[in-house]
C-alpha cells in the first residue's frame, strides 16, 4: 500500500486490541487505517449525529476561542472566512462574524447546499475535520484553491506521537471516524 499523500512506500502495524491495520508512511509519517475501516457517509453521519454540539454551551465557545486566539493573530485581519467541515454547528462562524470577519460555513453532511465553489476566501477554518477524510491530499488541494491570494488555511487536528507503542494507546484513533493521522515531517 503506498501513501496516499507522497505515494511513497508504507509499513504496517496492527493494534492488536482492535485488530485494526494501521499504515505508516514512510516518507511523510502519515498513518491512515486500512480501509475497511473507511466508513459510508451514511455510518459516519449516523456517528456524528451524538455528539452533542450545543450552541449555547460556554465550554464549546471557549474551544473554538482559543481556536481563534491562536489563529488570528498569526492571520492579520481577514475580510472573509469559510468553516469547512463544521459539522451541525454554525457557532465558529456566528463567533467569526461576531467580529466583523464575514463567514459562511460548509459541511458535506449537515450543510451540504451552502456552496464555497464559486467564492474565495481570506481565511479557511477546518476544526476536528482532517482526521475523518478519506483522501485528505484531495480536500487540501482543492481547499487551496479557494484561498485568496496570501490567504490563509488553518486546520486543527492531532499530531500523532510517532511511535507505535504509544500509537497503540493515544485515545485519538479510538474514534471510528478518525481514519488518518498526521505528523510534522522532517525537513
Ligand atoms: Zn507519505
Amino acid at each position: 500500500m503506498d501513501c496516499h499523500i507522497c505515494s511513497q512506500k508504507t509499513k504496517y502495524f496492527t493494534d492488536e486490541t482492535t485488530s485494526i491495520v494501521y499504515y505508516y508512511c514512510l516518507g511523510c509519517e502519515y498513518i491512515f487505517k486500512s480501509l475497511e475501516n473507511y466508513s459510508s457517509i451514511e455510518k459516519q453521519k449516523a456517528r456524528y449525529d451524538l455528539h452533542d454540539n450545543d450552541e449555547g454551551s460556554e465550554s464549546y465557545k471557549a474551544y473554538y476561542q482559543r481556536f481563534l486566539d491562536f489563529v488570528l493573530p498569526l492571520v492579520g485581519s481577514p475580510e472573509s472566512a469559510l468553516d469547512f467541515g463544521c459539522g451541525k454547528s454554525t457557532l465558529l462562524v456566528n463567533m467569526l462574524n461576531n467580529m466583523n470577519i464575514k463567514s459562511t460555513y460548509y459541511d458535506p453532511l449537515y450543510h451540504p447546499n451552502t456552496t464555497y465553489d464559486s467564492k474565495k476566501y481570506e481565511l479557511i477554518v477546518s476544526t476536528e475535520v482532517f482526521e475523518h477524510l478519506h483522501r485528505p491530499d484531495e480536500v487540501f488541494v482543492r481547499l487551496l484553491s479557494r484561498l485568496e491570494q496570501h490567504g490563509y488555511l488553518a486546520i486543527q487536528t492531532q499530531f500523532h506521537p510517532n511511535n507505535s507503542d504509544i500509537f497503540k494507546r493515544w485515545y485519538y484513533h479510538q474514534d471510528p471516524t478518525h481514519i488518518v493521522f498526521f505528523q510534522i515531517p522532517d525537513i
